[in-house]
């Protein structure tokens, strides 16, 4: 990952007039179903992932690159993107993205956090703000100077990584660099602050089939609520340039699950406690998000996942568990019978895998083909 970090090529040119993404939903909400905006901010980068970072994560790709952008910058792009969603009146809910750790002054100046969160405060009839932050910059002072600047009306909510409750898969498959501990502290230190704590649940590590995903993920999201997480969303996985993930798909090692992995998870979950369904909102977005495939070899999209995509974006803006079982496709029994074979041995899998790939080759292929149509595979 480190020389996978190290060969990214620097984005464009970014402006403050516009923020990095910007977009709107329907979103469930303690009983409603409201509008939602998501504002990302030029991210400095994740400091985990200037280190290396987690293997299905591409976000370093949109970012400048560990250099922290400076505060001006930070609250011009928040004030251009509110002027952009003044026009949209019924804003209940704001998250504020910078693709790393809000709460990491590294990555974002504490003055533009202070200015940032005041202003999303000043929304009209906003209930709900959502930050997110790795474990490690959860600490009584961050977190309770964030609780300060936001309006006492308004709910918290802070997002946090867990991914994975097997810390092989967590700390190996995944790279997240965490303890349990340090989770079951975060989540302590934001209850005493009064705020809302959200666990991300990363559905289909790379090098876990997909039973062994399936099975990670209902123990995982279990786990979240058991430790007193108030809300979970289940990540589809999705593939990111600039990624282990990537590279192995392009090898064909790796592929992110099938949407009826997806379903299965929430259905087995959805009795525990708020679970979402989330694998869509990256910046830079993703190249190749969770579907349902025509067969095992082709990879290619069975023709029920949008359908089944506009399923999920129901099911989030309302709860409604029931909705999810009115899926229906022949390709459902393909992944029946994939998803009988479990991981017998993570650890000689991933050998067998790394065995097979170069970064080196990668490095070289993104370069040659930066305008390639998507995917190819590599020789
Ligand atoms: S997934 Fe989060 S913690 Fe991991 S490298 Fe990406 S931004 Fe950092
Ligand atoms: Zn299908």
């Amino acid at each position: 990952m480190r020389k996978i970090r190290a060969a990214t090529p620097r984005c464009g040119e970014v402006l403050w007039t516009n923020a990095s993404a910007l977009s709107t939903r329907e979103d469930y909400l303690n009983g409603d179903r409201v509008r939602a905006a998501s504002v990302t901010l030029f991210p400095t980068g994740c400091e985990h992932a200037a280190r290396g970072g987690c293997t299905m994560c591409g976000e370093w790709a949109g970012s400048n690159l560990g250099n922290r952008v400076c505060s001006e910058f930070h609250v011009a792009q928040f004030a251009a993107a509110c002027a952009k969603l003044l026009s949209e009146e019924d804003i209940r809910w704001l998250r504020i993205y910078v693709e790393g750790s809000f709460l990491n002054d590294r990555e974002i100046a504490p003055e533009a956090r202070e200015v940032i969160l005041r202003m999303a405060s000043s929304f009209r009839e906003i209930r709900r703000i959502t930050i997110e932050s790795r474990p490690e910059y959860i600490t009584n002072a961050q977190v309770s100077s964030a609780r300060a600047c936001t309006r006492s009306s308004i709910e918290l909510e802070i997002g946090i990584g867990l991914e994975a409750k097997n810390d092989f898969i967590r700390n190996i498959c995944i790279e997240k660099a965490t303890s349990l501990a340090a989770y079951r502290q975060a989540v302590n230190v934001i209850h005493a602050n009064g705020i809302v704590a959200l666990a991300y649940v990363l559905l289909k590590p790379p090098f876990v089939s997909e039973r062994g995903a399936i099975e990670e993920a209902v123990e995982s999201v279990a786990y979240a609520f058991e430790i007193g997480f108030d809300e979970v969303y289940v990540q589809a996985s999705s593939i990111h340039e600039w990624s282990l993930s990537e590279l192995l798909m392009l090898k064909g090692l790796y592929s992110p699950p099938w949407l009826w992995s997806v379903l299965e998870v929430v259905k087995r979950t959805a009795h525990l406690g708020k679970v979402k369904i989330g694998g869509l909102e990256y910046f830079p977005p993703p190249s190749k998000v969770s579907q349902n495939y025509q067969d095992i070899d082709s990879r290619l999209s069975c023709s029920c996942s949008e359908g089944i995509w506009h399923l999920i974006g129901e099911y989030n803006a309302t709860h409604d568990a029931d909705l999810l079982t009115k899926a229906t496709c022949a390709c459902r029994r393909i992944w029946q019978s994939l998803s009988m074979v479990a991981d017998t041995n993570l650890p000689s899998q991933i050998s067998h895998v790394l065995s097979m790939i170069s970064v080196e080759e990668y490095i070289r292929y993104k370069h040659d083909h930066s305008n390639a149509p998507y995917p190819c595979k590599l020789h």
